[in-house]
């Protein structure tokens, strides 16, 4: 008896945006690294965040359609990040940071979604990430923010927490990390992009021994796996749910 079986084509339908937090004249969150015997290194979250993502594109790729918000270290505006993903009409957007402290004791990794809140550690970050919107762009972007809220928080939450729990999998033990959960935050970019979404603090650069494991390929492959784990399981959900 014959059995046919039948490749396993990618549909690629799914279209997924990945943007790079910062780049450019923007740093973002900047350190210096010192390491005993090494002369010590500037760090800038912009270049950690591109090497996190283009590890999330590889590991997505040979399934969706995914696209970088940038490819390399240039300077590119939030809304030119969000007018991206109407552009190849994604169906999600992942902004990817790192934190950073004054204090330099902040610690642990979190997962943000878009919505309303009233926590102000969560305030204190937003005017971090929300720095190149201004003034009167603010007053507009809240007003976006609100309408967008209304209709993409239930899934961005889910996409969320579908995220958060895989990179929780994949790196909480394995690099003792604190695990800071999932919260909700105004992040323009996230208002900007109209669609489910989610933006990534993948750890502080700010703190002397987190910065080591941030900086390793295995912690940046494990966690770009999480996420990417956690990206296939929304649409997979998603595909279930949306039979009925
Ligand atoms: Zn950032």
């Amino acid at each position: 008896m014959l059995f046919w079986v039948l490749p396993q084509t990618p549909s690629l339908s799914q279209v997924i945006l990945i943007d790079p937090g910062h780049g450019g004249e923007d740093c973002g969150a900047k350190t210096v690294y010192k390491k005993k015997k090494h002369k010590p290194k500037n760090i800038c979250e912009k270049d950690l965040a591109l090497r996190i993502s283009k590890k999330i594109q590889s590991k997505l790729k040979r399934k969706y359609q995914v696209y970088l918000t940038r490819t390399h270290d240039r300077t590119l505006s939030l809304e030119e990040r969000a007018g991206l993903a109407d552009k190849i009409k994604a169906d999600i957007f992942v902004s990817v940071h790192l934190n950073s402290v004054s204090s330099k004791r902040g610690h642990g990794y979190e997962t943000y979604y878009l919505d309303n809140h009233k926590d102000e550690a969560v305030k204190k970050i937003e005017s971090i990430e929300n720095r190149s919107a201004k003034g009167e762009e603010l007053i507009i972007n809240q007003i976006l923010a609100d309408l967008v809220i209304q209709r993409t928080a239930p899934s961005s939450k889910r996409l969320a927490s579908l995220i958060h729990k895989n990179i929780t999998k994949r790196v909480k033990s394995k690099f003792k990390l604190t695990d800071r959960g999932t919260k909700p935050a105004l992040f323009y970019v996230l208002a900007l992009s109209k669609r489910p979404s989610v933006l990534l603090e993948a750890g502080f650069i700010s703190h002397s021994k987190e910065i080591e494991k941030v900086l390793s390929d295995s912690f940046q492959n494990r966690y770009a796996d999480g996420v990417a784990r956690g990206i296939r399981e929304y649409f997979k959900k998603k595909k279930k749910f949306s039979l009925f």
